[in-house]
């Protein structure tokens, strides 16, 4: 937060600077109808559009983009007020979108123990104890964030290492994945956890050879302790969301796609905007849950579409799960799992039923977003697709399947042929030891071969669209661009890099997160790409992406980001933004 208010004092004092310097210069100055606010200079601009592809300068009036070309060009838009902008040569690109984030969720985890990238038991004791004593009023420590390989060889903490470190407040820290989580003594004890609780429906409570809970929590029984932890206020989520958009910007993030978490408090977004806060857009999808669609859940999306509908807030998308995850068996297959051939998942819809919703929904024209990770769940999803469309002949609708993470081959060209967007989140396939050993041995060596097929799905004519699932795993989208070219981690392993085929390009891996997105967000009109006509939202970055290895990719790092011509985000290295008044 520092920072923030750092930046808005630099821009006002700037911003007065030149009022003063231009109300001596303007007598003297050419009065130029053509004149911008904003022009930035002397860049590489990549700008993912494919008539122009490069250019070197672009010029920017009312939070949109007037004119693309050369420093010449754009001579003609300068005015006493204008501003420049001189990229010293740095690449600039469109704005990224992440197409798949659980914002209100992510922003929250923010502001408590964060766990990512923590990697060794020392390191979460630290964390902790360093929140605690930060923190000497809160009644709950809670966080996010841990990973299995963290705790060898069962793969699951013990309450013994929270104890050591905060015995007398209780902890709830939940895993990267949402599946499980963690509790000290104290929390097992407020939540009345014994020998004798038994295992809730859909969740188990771990215990050590004593029968005593190891706390560990597996799915549900997590529910046990975590219901007791006190709501964040309004207060606190807004701070949250101030926070999670200046880490979306700070990484390059123009707009979010919500799959989940948001639709229940757009009116904090709504807030944020009338105070001049919101500094990411966001498109927010309606949580649909089995086992049908009710007349209430179309009333209420409908409500959010009529309500917003602008650049900024918008609504009028649906987001179901189909199945569940690899890790857990719970993603529906075609063919048994291959380690274990008792379990194939299972659809949490009842496919007649899941149809029936989507023909409804697509006949309104909301966009669907459907969870399918499993072959299965994917053939569902584009077999109802398909249905919805020879029926309702909806024009354009594209509707979306959310992971992809296995395919049956045939399925492969139907995204093409019927209009499906493929939203990936190349981070998911992370080559790690989690991935190759967990993923790739429950989906066997046969659908293996088909994991995360990006370029597959692309090279058949279907559309690609990235994002991260924040929380799940960080929003920073360039650590996922790496991965969508590389297949590899960042030291490069493993060395042929994982279903190498699939590895794309670079300028297919910035259309994922730029136009490719904008198509999945019906905002392609005026978004996606930097061309004349569409919204200002670009980043200057630190590294030319063109120009570095691929595996060095992930490294990569924002020196300012634009939203709608204003600088939402530089970073403390950018001192080159040079306000001169107009000549
Ligand atoms: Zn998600």
């Amino acid at each position: 937060m520092a920072q923030r208010s750092g930046l808005s004092v630099f821009n006002s004092r700037t911003i007065l600077f030149v009022a003063l310097i231009c109300s001596f210069a303007s007598a003297s100055a050419q009065d130029n109808p053509d004149a911008v606010e904003t022009i930035l200079t002397n860049a590489r601009i990549y700008t993912v559009n494919a008539k122009q592809p490069w250019a070197e300068a672009l010029a920017i009036r009312g939070g949109k983009i007037i004119a693309v070309g050369t420093n010449k060009e754009m001579a003609a838009y300068r005015g006493p007020f204008t501003k420049t902008l001189d990229a010293q040569q740095h690449l600039v690109l469109p704005g990224f979108v992440d197409c798949h984030i659980h914002f209100m969720e992510g922003s929250l985890g923010l502001t408590h123990v964060d766990l990512n990238d923590a990697g060794s038991v020392a390191e979460i004791q630290k964390r902790v104890k360093d929140y605690a004593s930060a923190h000497p009023d809160e009644p709950w420590i809670t966080g996010m964030g841990w990973t299995y390989p963290t705790f060898k060889p069962s793969g699951l903490p013990d309450k013994k290492f929270l104890d050591e470190v905060v015995p007398d407040r209780p902890i709830y820290l939940s895993a990267f994945d949402g599946h499980s989580s963690w509790a000290n003594s104290k929390a097992l004890q407020l939540a009345g956890i014994t020998k004798d609780t038994p295992d809730p429906t859909n969740g188990k409570i771990v215990r050590d050879e004593k029968g005593e809970a190891t706390g560990a929590l597996k799915e549900a029984a997590g529910n046990l302790v975590s219901k007791l932890m006190p709501k964040p206020t309004r207060e606190e989520r807004l701070t949250a969301l101030r926070l999670g958009m200046h880490e979306a910007n700070k990484f390059g993030l123009v707009r979010v796609h919500s799959a989940g978490g948001d639709f229940e408090y757009l009116d904090l977004y709504d807030q944020l905007r009338k105070d001049g806060q919101l500094s990411v857009r966001i498109y927010v999808a309606y949580f649909l849950d089995p086992p049908g669609l009710s007349a209430d859940a179309i009333d209420s999306i409908e409500h959010v579409r009529d309500t917003y509908h602008d650049a900024w807030i918008s609504g009028g998308a649906v987001k179901t799960m189909l199945d569940g995850v690899v890790e857990a068996h719970t993603a529906a297959m075609l063919t048994p799992y291959s380690d274990d051939p008792s379990l194939s998942g299972k659809l949490f819809w009842d496919p007649a039923k899941y149809t029936e919703a989507v023909d409804e929904l697509d006949r309104r024209g909301f966009q669907i977003f459907t969870h399918a990770i499993g072959d299965r769940g994917v053939r569902t999803a584009l077999d109802a697709y398909q249905h919805a469309q020879k029926k309702n002949h909806t024009p354009d609708p594209r509707p979306r399947i959310e992971h992809i993470e296995t395919i049956s081959a045939p399925d492969i060209n139907r995204f093409g042929k019927i209009g499906v967007i493929a939203s990936f989140q190349p981070l998911h396939s992370y080559p790690d030891e989690d991935t190759l050993s967990i993923w790739a041995r429950n989906a066997g060596t046969e659908r293996a071969q088909r994991a995360w097929v990006w370029k597959s799905i692309q090279k058949e004519g279907g559309r690609l669209a990235f994002g991260s699932d924040w929380p799940v795993v960080t929003l920073n989208p360039w650590p996922g661009v790496q991965t969508a070219m590389t297949r590899q981690t960042r030291d490069g392993k493993p060395d042929a890099g994982f279903v190498p085929e699939q590895r794309l390009s670079l300028e297919d891996a910035i259309k994922g997160y730029t136009l490719g997105a904008a198509v999945a967000g019906r905002r392609e009109e005026t978004e996606g790409s930097l061309e004349a006509g569409k919204l200002a939202d670009l980043i200057i970055l630190s590294e030319d992406l063109f120009k570095m290895k691929p595996v060095d990719i992930s490294k990569e790092e924002v020196l300012a980001t634009l939203v709608g011509g204003k600088v939402v985000y530089e970073s403390p290295k950018w001192k080159s933004f040079q306000i001169k008044e107009g000549q």
